[in-house]
């Protein structure tokens, strides 16, 4: 059985193929927050009566308040989905107070391991209140109903603990670092990185073992950050750039493809071991190409020669190297040479 020191943020797992079955038998009076995929996957599995199922319509805080209001007298709500349901079950338990249950049907997004639910307030990112899942539910036959590379997308937040925490050892060394450093702290997170690498066959197959590594990373990478208080360790110039090519495009991405683009550009900007982390990202099958966030050239360019001045315009972005940069069209060229658009 998995045993990780530290604050996961999990009070308890239950993991296996069909875990989730004859769950709702167990857990009293229960509402689910679900949508209409994962609820038709999941329900006969689940077992039980739930009093309630709320089909996610929208994370905005007002339509969220609503549902609080109609959830009847209950002991638990169940998250089953992808980020969004279980985003949902985590307001609800922490609004009302009552258990939560997470079941997570796809694993490219680490809403099932992070206590804040990620909602929209005025179609604006919030994250609200605190919540630990009792248990977390990994069934790994429900997670192979999902497409494969969704799963595989579940390992950027991982990777990018090579240029996240390049960025934050530079920032120390030019005095510049915006929490007190801790070395003990990465090298926990390239620890991450270690045994994710041992991994990487079986999280591109989706096996059992494949999808627990990267369950496992995100509930390490907690013991690490929740006590920290921040992510700097995994989040550093590959999410900057992201977060530059989001303004500039207006539009989502699968998180993990485009934190693997990142991972791609940054760490040759960071001169970090590019041909090895480009290597990491090949074998276990990560879609990072533009191609696949159908991103055009011109487009990329552009963001790479606006990505020094973006981020000084945005008081709340850590120090990284591009601060220090002086990216020129021939060198983002030459960067992107590789890439498929
Ligand atoms: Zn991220």
């Amino acid at each position: 059985m998995l045993s990780i020191m530290g604050q996961t943020n999990i009070t308890d797992l239950r993991v296996g193929r069909d875990s989730l079955s004859g769950l709702g038998n167990e857990i009293g009076r229960f509402v689910v927050t679900t949508m209409e995929i994962p609820w038709q996957l999941s329900k006969d599995k689940l077992g039980g009566n739930p009093e309630k199922v709320i089909m996610i319509e929208s994370m905005e805080e007002s339509w969220l308040d609503e549902m609080v209001a109609t959830v009847p007298d209950c002991n638990a709500v169940v998250g089953i989905g992808g980020g969004q349901a279980i985003d949902a079950a985590k307001y609800i338990s922490w609004k009302k107070g009552i258990r939560l249950i997470t079941v997570p049907s796809i694993i490219s997004v680490d809403a099932f391991v992070t206590p804040a639910a990620g909602i929209r307030r005025n179609h604006e990112v919030a994250y609200v209140g605190s919540s630990t899942p009792n248990p977390l539910v990994i069934d790994f036959n429900l997670l192979r109903t999902a497409p494969p590379e969704l799963n595989i997308a579940g390992i950027g937040d991982l990777l990018s603990i090579h240029t996240g925490s390049f960025d934050w050892e530079y920032a120390e060394s030019r005095g510049k670092s915006e929490y007190l450093f801790s070395a003990r702290d990465v090298a926990a997170g390239r620890n991450i990185l270690e045994k994710i690498y041992t991994k990487l066959d079986d999280i591109r197959d989706n096996t059992d073992d494949g999808l627990m590594a990267i369950v496992e990373g995100y509930m390490t990478m907690n013991t690490i950050c929740l006590p920290a208080g921040h992510y700097r360790i995994e989040e550093g110039s590959e999410h900057f750039l992201f977060y530059e090519l989001e303004e500039r495009l207006a539009r989502p991405f699968v998180h993990g493809y485009i934190v693997g683009l990142g991972i791609y550009l940054m760490s040759q900007l960071q001169g970090n071991q590019f041909e090895m982390i480009k290597g990491v990202m090949d074998r276990v099958g990560l879609k990072y190409h533009p191609a696949d966030l159908d991103i055009r050239k011109e487009d990329l360019l552009a963001a790479l020669l606006n990505i020094k001045k973006y981020v000084a315009s945005k008081p709340n972005i850590w120090f990284s190297v591009i601060d220090d940069s002086g990216i020129t069209e021939e060198w983002a060229l030459k960067a992107m040479e590789g890439l498929k658009f």
